[in-house]
């Protein structure tokens, strides 16, 4: 089967097309613009407005590079939450209109699973693994145990992403921050102590934040700050992702949000993973960040386990958590 996703939790507005082949998503198309503000955070009515300029051209775009017509489509899938509530209900309505257009069934997705599914899907041996979902809003370690994707760490406060776009804009750096404080990480000399939060299994990054840009104005070297902050931040993240691996006794490790880009974070985890004998798997870039792919294969898998959606039942979902899906589509 063939489905269109529009993924619109937040700064991107994206649209993939996926098939089904043997079990695994093979990816069509995956186009998307991401919003940009011109200062300062993320203003959800803007990133809405941006969202509804680019939707329509880039489903087009998405449908052309696929190289199907658009009847050849057999399902329609969008974001449904959790996210921004102007981004969600932009995406959405787009969904729900090309899905009526086309006469096609509608499904909204978690998009926090449909990150890990992607993985999945798209990784040749990734079956059963450890999630450690990184992105601006989201960080979350994430694993399957008795029919559901369970949340077995997070975030107590802000997103890492979020963390150091905070900071990025403190000191001065375009949004997004973080490739630009990675750069200035590697050429970081002295590491500077900073708070190294994890309760229980979850993290905290806001105290790291602040003292982060104290140091700042105290005039500490930039470069041995978004070092300092890699290391801290990287390491709790990897601690509560080996604890997790542990608990639930899975072998096999992925990463997935924006934050994955960083060659740093990768190479903590695959370290770690190596020492437990473990598999570590990063999808293609293009799938790590928010993308249309992943939301058209979750829709994919919801649907050949027999999920069905009315339009009226299509609301979103600013608070979905992923714990509130069932999965019907694993044993
Ligand atoms: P997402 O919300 O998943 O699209 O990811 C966006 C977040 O990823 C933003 O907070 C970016 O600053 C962050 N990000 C992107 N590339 C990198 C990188 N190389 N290192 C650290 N953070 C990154
Ligand atoms: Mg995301």
């Amino acid at each position: 089967m063939i489905c269109l996703g529009v993924e619109g939790t937040a700064h991107t507005i994206g649209v993939g097309i996926v098939k089904d082949s043997s079990d695994k998503c093979r990816v069509l198309s995956n186009v998307m613009k991401i919003y940009q503000p011109e200062h300062g955070g993320i203003h959800p009515r803007e990133a809405a407005n941006h969202h509804a300029l680019y939707v329509a051209d880039l489903i087009k775009e998405a449908i052309e590079k696929a190289g199907v017509n658009s009847s050849d489509i057999d399902l329609v899938s969008f974001s449904q939450g959790p996210g921004l509530g102007p981004c969600l209900r932009t995406a959405a309505t787009a969904a729900r209109a090309l899905a009526l257009t086309l006469n096609k069934p509608i499904l909204g997705v978690n998009h926090c699973v449909a990150h890990l599914e992607v993985g999945r899907g798209t990784i040749e041996d990734c079956n059963d693994p450890v999630l450690l979902y990184t992105s601006g809003a989201n960080t979350q370690v994430i694993a399957f145990a008795e029919g559901r994707y369970r949340v077995f760490g997070e975030t107590l406060d802000i997103g890492i992403g979020n963390c150091l776009d905070k900071f990025g804009r403190t000191v001065g750096i375009d949004f997004p921050c973080g490739p630009k404080i990675e750069k200035l990480a590697m050429k970081g000399e002295k590491y500077l102590a900073l708070p190294y939060t994890i309760k229980g299994m979850d993290v905290a990054f806001s105290g790291l934040l602040t003292m982060a840009e104290q140091y700042y104005r105290k005039g500490e070297k930039i470069e041995d700050i978004c070092f300092s902050m890699q290391e801290t931040a990287f390491a709790a993240l990897t601690e509560v992702t080996e604890r997790a691996m542990a608990h639930t006794e899975k072998n096999e490790v992925l990463l997935g949000g924006g934050v994955a880009a960083n060659k740093r974070l990768r190479n903590m985890v695959r370290i770690m993973a190596e020492e437990r004998d473990a598999s570590f798997f990063v999808p293609s870039k293009d799938l790590c960040i928010d993308n249309g792919a992943m939301i058209a294969w979750l829709g994919v898998l919801m649907y050949k386990s027999g999920i069905r959606m009315k339009i009226e039942e299509t609301f979103i979902d600013q608070r979905f958590r992923t714990d509130m899906v069932d999965v019907t589509w694993r044993e």
